[in-house]
């Protein structure tokens, strides 16, 4: 019997079968956690549709995290579905294409510096506050996904830097807020991975290399290997660990200056 047995999880931020969410949904599955989808917009519905096949759900449920009135009908149909959920998987991000690229400085506009911080950090406690009614006194889990941009400075990962930064304070304070009734509150900070967001980033395949020859374990890391500790994370196992951020990428957050 899997160590997610008995648990019911809703997965957020499915895009592709490259998706990081697809390899926490693949180590769930594989664990015994029955689980629900969203999808973002009908563009993307088949390829959500194809992870539910996969893991055996018959629960694909839309949701725009920028707006509102979705994220209340995803809860309000999940609980027509379920009663109660005990794990949250939030697996989203989100800058306009431009401001990924150049000096920090070059495309900073507000709209640009709005979107990023809605997408990629409001959505996490938009969506923890609308699923503590079904959420709260069950000894569950939110689960979501940060990156090194947060705390050090990365080229081209301008405001998602700042964006994933506000990400990791929303983990603590949910945290801290929902931990009296049992819900713990924690962050993945995985390694680059090739997917379709990472596909925004300017020169991402020269960070995948830079990761590859640098990285304690001279390689990146995969959607699989994300999964697995995503997994342990929300499973009772990690009972005992809250707002924290966990980091599965080879060891490369570690080095100061190295190899001279
Ligand atoms: P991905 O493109 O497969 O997933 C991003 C997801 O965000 C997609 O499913 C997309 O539909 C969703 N999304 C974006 N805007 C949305 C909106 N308005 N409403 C609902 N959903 C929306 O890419 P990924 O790399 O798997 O990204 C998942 C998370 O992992 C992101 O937070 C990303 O920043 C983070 N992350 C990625 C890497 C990497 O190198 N790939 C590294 C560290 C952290």
């Amino acid at each position: 019997m899997g160590f997610l047995h008995g648990k019911r999880a809703l997965i957020v931020g499915i895009a592709s079968q490259r998706s990081i969410a697809w390899g926490i949904a693949n180590a769930m599955h594989r664990e015994g956690a029955q689980l629900a989808f969203t999808y973002q917009n009908d563009r993307l519905k088949d390829r959500v549709d194809e992870a539910a096949n996969a893991f055996g759900s018959n629960i694909v449920l839309p949701c725009d995290v920028a707006e509102d009135a979705q994220i209340d009908s995803l809860f309000r149909e999940l609980g027509s579905h379920w009663d109660g959920f005990d794990i949250l998987v939030h697996s989203v991000g989100f800058a306009p294409r431009e401001a990924l690229q150049g000096e920090f400085l070059d495309n900073l506009t507000r709209e640009n510096f709005g979107i990023a911080h809605d997408i990629s950090s409001y959505s996490l406690a938009a969506l923890a506050k609308a699923a503590r009614p079904l959420m709260a006194g069950r000894g569950g889990a939110i689960l979501t996904l940060t990156y090194l941009g947060a705390e050090r400075v990365l080229s081209n990962y301008n405001v998602m830097g700042l964006a994933k930064a506000s990400l990791e304070a929303n983990v603590r304070y949910l945290a801290v807020n929902l931990g009296p009734e049992g819900t713990r509150v924690n962050a993945i900070s995985a390694g680059p991975i090739k997917t379709l967001a990472a596909a925004g980033i300017s020169n991402f395949r020269k960070m995948l290399d830079h990761v590859d020859e640098h990285a304690p374990l001279r390689r990146s890391v995969t959607i699989d290997e994300v999964g697995n500790v995503g997994a342990f994370l929300c499973s009772d196992l990690a009972s005992g660990i809250t707002g924290e951020i966990t980091y599965v990428d080879a060891g490369y957050n570690i080095l100061g200056m190295t190899g001279i």
